[in-house]
């Protein structure tokens, strides 16, 4: 197989996919009267923040939405933050919340996540969104996994009766991604810093989705020859980002392997526009609100 049929490209799907949101942006407009509407939170300073916050307004006014940044001074108290949430979520004019992790320390992530309206929380990191998700019933899922899903669908992997194992349990990537993988059928193993073993257990894995955030831990030679490879991590390195698995000598065994940059990163900035959409179309229809009829993951 020549080397670039491997590769999973995240930068060209994600590309797709926001010329084909576009359109349902415009489609939006009309039945909202005003574009979708997006808000995202930025407190204090820290550096690669606001390089992602930047990325989310550029690419989500490219598909028409509109999106405010409010920056804030990192002093701000987290009642002066749960208030402008609160204001948000009371406001009919914003279909989507964000608010931009990590957040300086004197505030509670928990209290301000649990703050945001769950039917405007494009984050998905919600606990009723959370819990739909367990139920295979969310319509806002956490964009990472939701950009690996459609990654993995996009390039025909089969999940159903494989194994598939994560490494790394956090609440954004870790576990919603082996919530989704399990109810596509696949047979899910959880790794985390505790698991004894790892190199067998990734060697064991058809699907193998690495989200440490430790630069090419995961090592070449464990891959299972012929196996789907999806890494999420990125560390910024004096030579530029890398992932978490040793992407030579990994691509080298594996049938699809995902880049570091230019594979799972672009998803997840076009998952977040997806479900500004989603919550824009929540707020029209003014059903049931949450949760999808028919789960597709
Ligand atoms: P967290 O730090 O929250 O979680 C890391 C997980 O990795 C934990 O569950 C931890 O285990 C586990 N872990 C750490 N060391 C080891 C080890 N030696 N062996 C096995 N497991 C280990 O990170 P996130 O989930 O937020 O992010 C992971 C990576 O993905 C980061 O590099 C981040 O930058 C990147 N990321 C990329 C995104 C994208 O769009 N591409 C989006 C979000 C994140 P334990 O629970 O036991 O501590």
């Amino acid at each position: 197989m020549e080397d670039m049929e491997k590769i999973m490209d995240g930068k060209a799907l994600s590309q797709k996919i926001r010329e084909s949101l576009k359109e349902e942006v415009a489609e939006l407009k009309k039945e909202l009267g005003r574009p979708p509407g997006l808000v995202v939170f930025l407190v204090g300073d820290n550096e690669a923040s606001k390089i992602y916050v930047r990325n989310k307004a550029k690419a989500s006014e490219e598909v028409g939405i509109n999106s405010v940044t409010k920056h804030l001074p990192k002093e701000t108290s987290e009642e002066e933050l749960l208030k402008m949430i609160d204001e948000c979520n009371r406001d009919e004019n914003v279909d989507g919340i964000l608010v931009q992790l990590p957040l300086p320390e004197h505030i509670n992530e928990t209290r301000v996540i649990e703050t945001i309206d769950p039917s405007k929380d494009v984050d998905g990191f919600h606990p009723y969104n959370m819990g739909l998700l367990l139920e295979g019933r969310a319509r806002l899922i956490a964009c990472t996994p939701l950009g690996i899903m459609k990654l993995l669908e996009h390039y025909n992997v089969e999940i159903k009766g494989k194994n598939c194992v994560v490494v790394g349990r956090s609440n954004i990537v870790g576990k919603p991604t082996a919530i989704l993988l399990m109810h596509s059928h696949g047979t899910v193993t959880i790794c985390h810093s505790r698991t004894k073993d790892l190199p067998e257990k990734v060697a064991d894995a058809d699907i193998l989705v690495a989200a440490i955030g430790k630069p090419h831990y995961i090592k070449g030679e464990w891959i299972k020859k012929g196996s789907v490879v999806i890494d999420v991590g990125i560390t910024r390195t004096p030579d530029g980002l890398k992932g978490d698995v040793e992407f030579e000598r990994a691509k080298e065994r594996a049938s699809l392997i995902t880049p570091v940059p230019g594979g799972v990163g672009p998803m997840t900035i076009a998952m977040l526009l997806s479900n500004t959409i989603t919550a824009a179309r929540m707020r029209l229809e003014r059903y049931g609100r949450y949760s999808q009829k028919n789960p597709t993951f």
